[in-house]
């Protein structure tokens, strides 16, 4: 599984050295870091829209011998292989709580799919304490969040079957997720890490969903054009992220409808979706 911790701006060309050998740099516990290739002038811009990306990242591969060479999985995490959008709900309840408020259903509608900071900027206002320090409310609700990941994380229907049967031929595939890394490491003990050939964090990037870059980043992992990367997706901030990377998006909505569009197939979960369905999404 690839980090991208060295990867943190990689629209930002690396010019240094010119052996274009994989440098493994600083790695996280249990992952493998890669940096991006050296000696490159040529490197792609990965900014908003722009392609392609195939084969254009040395030392950064696909699993050897995929069933479909060009043609990848991002997968979304929250809501979308797991129900893990219900565990933030009861954390987000019960913060709101010990600040002596309760959360309205219009706000929790607004915050699935966004960053952290947003979605503590609009539960504070909800409860009309927006003095309150987000910082501390990102740490007390991430701490009893991961108390519920380790001990209660259920597959959305059809998540753990796909997510076997990609692996199983051997696809390239990708964790795209705007969840911190401390807590996808939790959830990466009932998704399974060998799953993934990388993982793309919200705190392993510079910019998270709804703009382009984790998803820019998963391809450049992966080696493969954003046109042939199909991205999995539950939330409106999330296919947006998607969309904008060049990605056609299988919609599977969880807590709030998501409408078709251009590039944008719905469907109400991912039972009976197989690879052939996920290929022709790139066709
Ligand atoms: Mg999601």
């Amino acid at each position: 599984m690839y980090s991208i911790a060295a990867l943190a701006d990689p629209r930002i060309p690396d010019l240094a050295g010119t052996s274009g050998l994989p440098d493994p740099g600083p790695a996280r516990p249990g992952s493998v870091t890669r940096r991006r290739p050296r000696g490159r002038s040529d490197l792609p811009d990965i900014g908003a829209g722009r392609t392609p990306y195939a084969g254009s990242l040395r030392g950064v591969t696909a699993p050897a011998g995929p069933a479909f060479p060009d043609f990848a999985v991002l997968f979304d995490m929250d809501g979308t292989l797991l129900d893990s959008e219900k565990v933030w709900e009861v954390g987000l309840h019960e913060l709101a709580a010990h600040h002596g408020g309760t959360m309205s259903a219009d706000a929790r509608a607004r915050m699935v799919g966004t960053s952290m900071a947003e979605s503590m900027e609009i539960l504070h206002t909800d409860i009309g304490q927006p003095y309150r320090d987000p910082d501390a409310s990102v740490r007390w609700l991430e701490a009893r969040v991961a108390e519920l990941f380790a001990a209660d994380l259920l597959w959305r229907p059809g998540a753990r079957e796909l997510l076997a049967e990609v692996r199983a031929a051997r696809v390239p595939a990708a964790l795209v997720t705007a969840t911190r890394r401390h807590l996808v490491e939790v959830a990466l003990g009932t998704l399974g890490r060998a799953n993934f050939d990388a993982v793309v964090c919200g705190d392993d990037v510079d910019e998270t969903k709804p703009h382009p870059l984790p998803y820019l980043t998963a391809a450049a992992l992966l080696g493969v054009d954003p046109a042939r990367c199909v991205a999995i997706e539950d939330s409106p901030t999330g296919v947006a992220s998607a969309r904008a990377a060049g990605c056609p998006v299988l919609a599977v909505p969880c807590e709030v409808d998501l409408p078709t569009a251009e590039g944008v197939t719905v469907r109400p979960d991912l039972l009976g979706v197989d690879l052939d369905y996920l290929r022709k999404l790139t066709a």
